[in-house]
């Protein structure tokens, strides 16, 4: 840059001694002034115009141009390239992005403002039903798709938990369906085919429903037998072995109950519980008195604190499940003498249930999974203590289908905290 700079400085002094030695001569100083700053301004008027030309590719060759301007028209060309192949590049990727989602096997459509379509690829036409036409007109998703659920969804705007629906084109088909944000108010909905992952789940389910159910009467003799043998006068020996049969018998009953709620609770997972009114502050003093059973000789102090006027809409059955798993856990996971507090109340306007007890706790990673089917923390001592491990599973599943949600703290060495709460729109007032 500088060189054409110093160039373009040489000639003009050049110039200027030119003016000077001419002036000097004439004696008039002025004239040669005069003529020389024309002919210069005018030298660069007349690049100007070829510049000019050659930016609109009129002339196609810059050496025409003089000096200084032959460097600019240089450094705009590199410039110009630059940009082309910048330009190429862009939309190479472009294209390899495309034929990347066009390849996809889940449904792919690319939304603008206002959830306008505007790209899908093949999977969503035979999805979702797309067609070229929606392309075209930049029709909005929620009228492409003729689905109550998907229109509440989309309206709603909370897409964390994806939906669950029949697919548009063949309702056969089950699909699960996401939306994300991205860019400018762009967003992405992506829908996959998880028919053949439901149909898995539901022999699992109904397998495992089936089995349940079967072993139950069986056990039900069993056990009968069992009791009955125990109270007979029988060798030390063969009653130790009775009792630890029978023991171990009821342990598969209690297995074989939970499994067999589990597997109803999960049959329609999203069904919302009934709407009969449930005495909680009653349910939960029966459940206290169990507690104090289990607990026996380990005496757990067991304090309850309870609003006496509030009931919740829902399953009695479930949630005296639900909670009973709760203070059961409390009792069979912690020390003997141990305390345990229960509070039933109201919190902001929804209501809340409370079992925390000053127990060993629960190491910060297995929280997150506690409420997974048959996660132990320690496997062996639940089994000891008699537990299944599916108890935190069924209560997920029963909050879940009273429109509530459990939240688990705890600090190891200083006890667990588990906490429901539950919606406004379930809570009832009791008359005392
Ligand atoms: P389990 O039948 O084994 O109690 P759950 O699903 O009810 O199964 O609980 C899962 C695991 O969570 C338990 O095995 C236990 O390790 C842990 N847990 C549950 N409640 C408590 C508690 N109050 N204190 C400490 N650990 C607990």
């Amino acid at each position: 840059m500088h060189d054409s700079f110093y160039a373009e400085l040489g000639r003009l002094l050049v110039i200027g001694l030119v003016i000077l030695l001419f002036g000097l001569l004439s004696g008039v100083w002025w004239l040669p002034i005069l003529i020389g700053l024309g002919g210069y301004i005018a030298w660069h008027l007349l690049q100007m115009y070829k510049m000019e030309e050659w930016l609109h590719g009129i002339a196609r060759n810059e050496q025409d141009l003089g000096s200084i301007w032959r460097y600019i028209a240089a450094y705009i060309r590199r410039i110009r390239h630059r940009g082309r192949q910048r330009k190429k590049r862009i939309s190479r990727l472009l294209h390899r992005f495309y034929d990347t989602l066009e390849a996809m096997p889940d449904a792919t459509v690319i939304l603008k403002d206002e959830l306008r379509v505007q790209w899908f690829n093949v999977a969503a036409q035979e999805l979702l039903g797309l067609d070229s036409e929606a392309r075209r007109k930049e029709r909005r998703i929620g009228s492409l798709i003729d689905d109550a659920a998907f229109r509440t969804w989309l309206e709603e705007g909370n897409h964390d938990t994806p939906l669950e629906m029949p697919s548009p084109a063949d309702a056969s088909r089950l699909l699960q369906v996401r939306l994300v944000g991205f860019g400018d108010r762009q967003s992405l909905l992506l829908a996959h085919d998880v028919t053949e992952l439901k149909r898995v789940e539901a022999v699992r389910r109904d397998f495992i429903a089936d089995v349940s159910h079967e072993l139950r009467t069986p056990l039900t003799v069993v056990v009968g037998y069992l009791e009955m043998l125990s109270e007979e006068e029988l060798p030390e020996d063969i009653r130790q072995a009775l009792l630890a049969s029978r023991r171990q018998a009821e342990r598969m009953q209690s297995i074989v109950a939970d499994l067999l709620m589990l597997s109803r609770l999960e049959m329609d997972e999203d069904q919302a519980a009934g709407a009969e009114i449930v005495h909680v502050p009653d349910l939960l003093a029966g459940l206290v008195e169990d507690a104090r059973h289990l607990s026996g000789e380990a005496a757990h102090p067991l304090n309850l604190h309870l609003d006496e006027e509030l009931g919740i809409r829902g399953n009695e059955g479930q949630l005296g499940s639900a909670f009973g798993n709760l203070i059961f856990n409390a009792v069979r996971h912690t020390p003997a003498g141990t305390p345990i507090d229960i509070f039933w109340g109201r919190e902001g306007d929804g209501a809340r249930l409370l079992v925390a007890d000053r127990g060993p706790g629960i190491a910060p990673e297995h929280l997150q999974r506690l409420t997974e089917r048959f996660y132990r923390v320690d496997k062996s001592r639940s089994r000891e203590r008699g537990g299944t491990g599916l108890g935190l599973s069924i209560v997920r599943h029963v909050l879940r289908r009273h429109g509530a949600r459990i939240e688990i703290s705890s600090t190891p060495g200083e006890g667990s905290r588990f906490v429901c709460l539950f919606p406004r729109e379930r809570l009832v007032k009791l008359s005392s």
